[in-house]
């Protein structure tokens, strides 16, 4: 590991003007600090911003909730009106990691976490994520947990996140601030095309500090669930996942809400899916046709076809339990 200077922030201003000329930030530090120890990271100080005043859920002015950007997981996926409003996002989180990392990591953290690609995590490997320009290792070799939509020849990564699928579920808005001012990004725009910048993740301006994710009043879902199937039953990340919500008067879709995770670079909103059943009949067949649907534009590759089965027989189930 290089050596690095290190800061404790306990005002914005302060981190933000530290968080330049090659620093980081430091939430929990449970991504960070990994890829530091093995040579992927190497920033030149550690901006510690578990000190600043951003701990905590609190009611938004419209009805939603703004989850402080240094909130741990756990305490997220604790909170009353997380689990009464938008459980899928209390599930998804709880679905992560460990309770020892859960207590650790940060909301903020968790949205900016790297991908679990193993030649990422490989200084010896070819990544264009790592090293813009130095090639793709995975294109021609493990590939079963990569991604089957949305990928480009540059990088065929998945995104980690649990939590940042049913944020994306749920129309989440991330703000965050730099020494200009303050500014807000929707989730859906948050995370960048992979297209031949793949080393360039989210849509952040250099050196922000993310302060806060709003969930809107509008997407509140006291019915939403977070399903999610990994390769052993914890402490694993998604080999696929869904997020979903859905309303129905009368026998008909009046709103549904549906974000793949595992699938792809960044939270997979479904929309074709959500397009299919909206307006029609809450049925399992037409569950089951939203699926084929939304899959319908995946693009497999060769070692990862078994994900869109996977993924289609996931929305089904995840509609289903909510209808039942
Ligand atoms: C063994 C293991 C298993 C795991 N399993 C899962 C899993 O199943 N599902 C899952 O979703 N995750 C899983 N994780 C990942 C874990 O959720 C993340 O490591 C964690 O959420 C990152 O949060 P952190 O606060 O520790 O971030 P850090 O490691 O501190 O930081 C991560 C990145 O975010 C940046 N950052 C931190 N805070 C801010 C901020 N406020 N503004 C801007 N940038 C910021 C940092 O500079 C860094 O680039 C696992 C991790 C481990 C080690
Ligand atoms: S898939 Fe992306 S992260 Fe993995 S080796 Fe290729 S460029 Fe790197």
């Amino acid at each position: 590991m290089k050596e690095f200077a290190y800061q404790r922030a306990t005002r914005v201003r302060e981190a933000l003007a530290a968080g330049r000329d090659g620093a980081r930030y430091l939430g929990g530090g449970t991504n960070l600090v990994d890829l530091m120890k093995n040579g992927v990271e190497a920033p030149t100080r550690l901006v510690d911003v578990r000190h600043l005043p951003l701990d905590g859920v609190r009611e938004a002015p419209d009805g939603g909730l703004v989850i402080g950007a240094t909130t741990t997981n756990s305490d997220t996926a604790a909170h009353p009106e997380v689990r009464r409003r938008f459980p899928a996002l209390s599930q998804a989180l709880l679905s992560g990691a460990s309770g020892q990392l859960r207590n650790m990591a940060t909301v903020g953290g968790n949205l900016v976490q790297r991908t679990r690609c193993a030649y990422f995590a490989d200084p010896s490997a070819s990544c264009n994520k790592r090293i813009a320009g130095s090639g793709c290792a995975a294109i021609a070799g493990e590939q079963h947990n990569h991604a089957i939509f949305g990928w480009s020849e540059h990088c065929v990564a998945t995104h980690p996140s649990d939590m940042a699928v049913a944020m994306a579920a749920f129309d989440a808005v991330v703000r965050y601030e730099t020494l200009d001012g303050v500014g807000e990004i929707p989730l859906a725009e948050f995370y960048l095309p992979v297209g031949d910048t793949p080393q360039r993740e989210t849509a952040l301006p250099p050196g922000a500090l993310i302060t806060a994710v709003v969930l809107p009043k509008e997407a509140i879902s006291p019915r939403s669930r977070y399903r999610k199937v990994r390769e052993r039953a914890s402490y694993a990340f998604a080999t696929v996942s869904v997020a979903a919500s859905l309303e129905v008067h009368n026998g008909l879709v009046r709103g549904v809400r549906i974000a793949l995770g595992g699938v792809a670079s960044r939270p997979w909103r479904a929309r074709a899916a959500e397009a299919f059943l909206q307006d029609g009949p809450a049925t399992a067949d037409r569950f089951r046709a939203a699926a084929d649907a939304e899959l319908a534009a995946a693009e497999p590759l060769p070692g990862n076809g078994y994900k869109v089965k996977l993924a289609g027989n996931l929305i089904e189930a995840v509609l289903k339990e909510i209808h039942a």
